[in-house]
């Protein structure tokens, strides 16, 4: 006989998956649905409605494509780039590395705009970078850099940006539903997320929108689009009026996108900002009150991911897994440069309460002094 899946039940305080919201969960062993029955279609376009709301737009392809964040950003640059063409990436962390290979892998020219991890990339720098390319097709950055905790302002890049032709693309990964990413008001182009950070669903869904002057490049392409998982030209045609298949909706993702997006919307994007700014600060505080050192100054911190850097001398693989035995709380370690150096702790959607704030500063207390 073999034992029945019971895993563990931990917190999961990392820098995602976080824990999944009970009435997601609930939503998630509902009925399955056919992908063209009309019950399924009409979730969809509660969806696309619902997603507008937390994204803060109203542009009309805003739609969740099959896969994690990485299918997101996939998407955007696949549909948006064209062998030959040249975009400008912000590498500030392990994620705008990731951009720029993915932008290559289109056969994109790429000119990287670096910074320090643990630092925002400086309008001027962008500038800069858009004299001297003023070719450039997009410009992406990272809004919430996951790798270091750093939120990237928007506002004078967007500026910038749109002083040229050239779109803006930014990864909202761990933004969305955490801290306001109000695209149209700073005019994104095109934004990709997961379902795994704040919106406290599990992964397997990424978020897409984009602005009108976005499907227009894409109308006007050239070549083809080189993957066709991931080609929006056929995709729009499943969310939008024809409903023709392309592939089979994950339908129970579907579901527990839905319900994610309702509580957001029905506790107030306002709201939820505010929460995570609430309990991201204590933490934050209590982490400094701690003795312990932030990565990232305060002007520039995220509520919902904070990078701690590991004190001198202390074991950083021991400590976490000391936290994942005793407390069942999971916290990050550090990512590429930062290996070794931080520990990223989430506060991410549901996890965002004061409950989790005491759990983790005790925990950390008693493991640590
Ligand atoms: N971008 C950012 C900022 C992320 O934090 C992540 C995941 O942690 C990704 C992209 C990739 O998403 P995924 O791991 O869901 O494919």
């Amino acid at each position: 006989m073999v034992a029945e899946l019971l895993p563990p039940e931990r917190v999961l305080m990392g820098p995602g998956p976080s824990n999944v919201h009970p009435h997601v969960l609930r939503a998630m062993s509902t009925p399955l649905l056919g992908h063209l029955d009309p019950a399924f279609l009409t979730i969809m376009n509660e969806t696309m409605d619902l997603l507008r709301k937390v994204y803060q737009t109203e542009n009309k392809l805003t739609i969740a494509m099959s896969g994690t964040g990485s299918a997101g950003m996939e998407t955007v640059f696949v549909n948006l780039v064209e062998p030959g063409d040249k975009v400008i990436v912000g590498v500030n962390g392990l994620f705008g590395t990731r951009m720029v290979d993915v932008a290559e892998r289109c056969g994109a020219t790429v000119v990287q705009i670096s910074a320090p991890w643990g630092e925002i990339i400086e309008p001027q720098k962008v500038k800069e970078a858009l004299d001297s390319h003023p070719d450039a097709k997009l410009v992406a950055v990272v809004h919430a850099e996951t790798s270091t905790g750093v939120r990237q302002p928007l506002e004078k890049i967007s500026e910038i940006v749109h002083n040229t032709d050239a779109l803006l693309v930014c990864d909202m990964v761990t933004s969305l539903g955490g801290c306001p990413t109000e695209i149209d008001k700073l005019k994104i182009d095109a934004a990709y997320s997961g379902t795994q950070k704040c919106l406290s669903a599990p992964p397997g869904l990424a978020p897409v929108t984009m602005s009108d002057r976005a499907v227009e490049v894409m109308n006007n392409r050239k070549s083809k689009v080189q993957s066709w998982y991931l080609d929006l030209s056929m995709i729009v045609s499943y969310w939008g009026e024809e409903r023709s298949y392309h592939h089979t909706a994950p339908i129970t993702m579907a579901y527990s996108l839905r319900e994610s997006l309702r509580l957001i919307v029905n506790e107030g994007v306002e709201n939820v900002y505010a929460r995570h700014a609430l309990y991201g600060e204590a933490l934050q505080q209590g982490l400094e009150a701690m003795g312990l050192k932030l990565l990232v100054n305060k002007e520039h911190r995220l509520h919902q991911l904070t990078s701690v850097c590991i004190p001198e001398g202390v074991n950083d693989a021991k400590v976490r897994s000391r936290l994942l035995e005793k407390y069942d709380l999971e916290i990050g370690g550090g990512l590429g440069e930062l290996k070794g150096k931080v520990w990223r702790i989430g506060l991410m959607g549901y996890n965002a309460r004061q409950q989790n704030v005491t759990l983790m500063l005790s925990a950390l207390e008693d493991i640590l002094l």
